[in-house]
């Protein structure tokens, strides 16, 4: 029996990185996956068709995580056509790095909008839903640094810290309805995100990683597996590293 067998899964920002290896992992699990993205259609068409090689529903849609309104109408719509949510993995997120010397006021607002207020949103559209199916997963993406914080990301740090909080307080005003809500706080993984960092950044984390590489998007998806199945009945309010060792 796959592990995500009839569960329907929503990740945002899945057309590239941790979200797509999220999506693909999920899929092998025999989970229906409806998937975001807010630009690259092309990548976002190529996951849909390999998705559906493995036998389950998959759609693609385009839809901005950081507005209420859109995600109010991509709720409605993935309901409408998968019937259910079970599982929710916030995983949209961008940088916009600068040290606070130079960080602009909009550098500080589309990050905590992207990374922070879109969770909220998400989370607010399928809280009902989920009490009624009276039952649910949801996984949202932070990062060691939102633990850690880091020179240059004051406004990155500040929304994955924002999300911890956030989530740790949904477990516990949902855990009576059955509802769990967990938090992924990955390290360097190798995306196009810290693929914009220059060498020199690159190899200063390569260095302080205990396990000695970067992270894989699957190393990601293999801990959203867990949280997403029954395998974590039990667990809820929680901050999962995936890190190589490195928080
Ligand atoms: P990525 O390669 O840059 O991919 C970002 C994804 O998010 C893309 O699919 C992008 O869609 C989507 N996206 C961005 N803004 C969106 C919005 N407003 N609405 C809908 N989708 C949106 O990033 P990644 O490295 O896979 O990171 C995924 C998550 O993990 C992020 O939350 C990131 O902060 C977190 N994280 C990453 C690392 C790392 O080392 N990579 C470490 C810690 C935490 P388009 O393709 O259409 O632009």
């Amino acid at each position: 029996m796959k592990l995500l067998a009839e569960k329907t899964a929503l990740i945002t920002g899945a057309s590239r990185g941790i979200g797509a290896a999220i999506a693909l992992k999920f899929a092998e699990q025999g989970a229906n996956i409806a998937f975001t993205y807010h630009s690259s259609k092309e990548k976002a068409e190529a996951l849909q068709n390999t998705l559906a090689q493995h036998g389950i529903q998959a759609q693609a849609y385009q839809s901005d995580a950081s507005s209420f309104e859109a995600t109010e109408k991509l709720t409605q719509t993935v309901l409408e056509e998968f019937g259910n949510i079970d599982i929710l993995v916030n995983n949209a997120g961008i940088t916009r790095d600068n040290l606070m010397l130079r960080m602009k006021e909009e550098d500080w607002d589309m990050v905590i909008q992207n990374n922070l207020k879109s969770v909220f949103n998400l989370t607010k559209q399928l809280l009902r839903p989920m009490m009624k199916q009276r039952q649910g997963s949801i996984i949202n993406m932070s990062s060691i640094v939102g633990i850690s914080g880091q020179a240059g990301q004051a406004n990155y740090a500040a929304s994955k810290a924002g999300i911890i909080g956030f989530s740790k307080s949904i477990a516990r005003e949902m855990g009576s309805r059955n509802i769990r809500c967990n938090v992924i706080a990955p390290g360097f993984i190798a995306t196009d995100m810290t693929d914009k960092l220059d060498e020199k950044t690159k190899e200063t984390y390569l260095n302080q990683i205990p396990l000695k590489r970067l992270g894989e998007g699957e190393d990601v998806a293999n801990t959203a597996l867990f949280l997403a199945s029954d395998l974590s009945a039990y667990v809820t309010g929680q901050v999962v590293s995936v890190c190589g060792g490195l928080q």
